[in-house]
């Protein structure tokens, strides 16, 4: 018999191979049914183009899915990245905003290459689209092209080299107002989250975007420590927002995926629900109020 207080857990970041990630959609389902994890978002940057086969293999395997997506986003000079949670996949706005993101992060690779091109790194685009084969191509897929070819011996290689910022391929990607992102992602009916607020070294600014709309923090996170995650859990219960929390998973990462590392407790995850339930019956109401 199972407890289900011990499958409490959700991890809401993720991705797979239609970003950044390496894994297929149900191959990271599968994975999160053997980490026993009861509810799963996939967050790929720029896209929810995997949300659909993933939704059919979380349903297949008992878990709970959420639609979601990761944003990278810009507030007062600052990066941030903005989680979407609970979006709606037809949301027609959602979609076209995401096909410019998309169509910029193209043209982004063949600047990319061809500034690796000048320092006579031979790299041809195709190869990077092709190992790419998704349409929210990034740097990792420039880096594992190089690595493929014999350019560097491995990612970090590549990174450091080469893509990190401020090296000789690096090249700025487009970002949307944070204010921008997080309206986008409410008139899609999600929840707006800030994703790994300890990364971007961003607090000053977190009280502004709550102004703004901003609906939750993601305390848990592989990259916060202990301390970290009691700081924004802290931060999170003064602003009266909610609180997320996720691994991050992008496939293997030296030798070992990062899912089931960081386990949301299911409290939290229910409150996210609850708050979308209950943003979605205004929304029902104001629509039928205005008709
Ligand atoms: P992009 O969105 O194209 O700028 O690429 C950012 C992505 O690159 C992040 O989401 C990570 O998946 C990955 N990344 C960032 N820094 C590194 C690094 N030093 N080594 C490997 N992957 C990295
Ligand atoms: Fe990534
Ligand atoms: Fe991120
Ligand atoms: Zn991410």
């Amino acid at each position: 018999m199972t407890h289900p207080e011990t499958n409490n857990f959700a991890d809401l970041h993720l991705h797979t191979f239609f970003s950044d990630g390496t894994f297929s959609p149900e191959e990271l389902a599968a994975r999160g049914s053997q980490a026993g994890l009861m509810a799963m978002a996939l967050t790929d940057h720029d896209t929810i183009e995997g949300c659909a086969r993933m939704a059919a293999a979380c349903q297949g395997l008992a878990i709970e899915f959420i639609v979601g997506t990761e944003l990278t986003a810009e507030f007062d000079g600052r990066e941030v990245h903005l989680l979407g949670f609970f979006l709606d996949p037809q949301n027609e706005k959602l979609l076209a905003e995401i096909k410019k993101f998309q169509d910029v992060r193209q043209s982004r690779i063949l600047e990319m290459v061809s500034r690796l091109n000048k320092v006579n790194v031979p790299l041809r685009a195709e190869t990077v689209f092709e190992l790419a084969n998704c349409r929210s191509p990034g740097r990792p897929h420039v880096g594992r092209a190089m690595v493929q070819e014999g350019f560097c011996a491995s990612l970090d290689e590549a990174f450091e080299r080469f893509l990190k910022k401020g090296r000789v391929a690096w090249v700025p990607k487009h970002k949307i107002s944070a204010i921008n992102a997080i309206e986008l992602i409410h008139q899609a009916g999600g929840l707006a989250v800030l994703a790994h607020p300890g990364l971007n070294h961003c607090d000053e600014i977190i009280p502004s975007l709550v102004e703004q709309g901003l609906d939750g923090i993601e305390c848990f996170h592989t990259k916060h420590n202990p301390s970290t995650s009691q700081h924004y859990l802290k931060m999170a219960a003064h602003l009266n927002v909610l609180v997320s929390g996720g691994s991050d998973c992008h496939g293997y990462s030296k030798n070992k995926p990062l899912i089931g590392g960081v386990k949301l407790p299911g409290v939290y995850f229910e409150k996210l629900k609850q708050a979308h339930q209950e943003r979605e019956s205004h929304r029902g109401a104001s629509v039928e109020h205005s008709s």
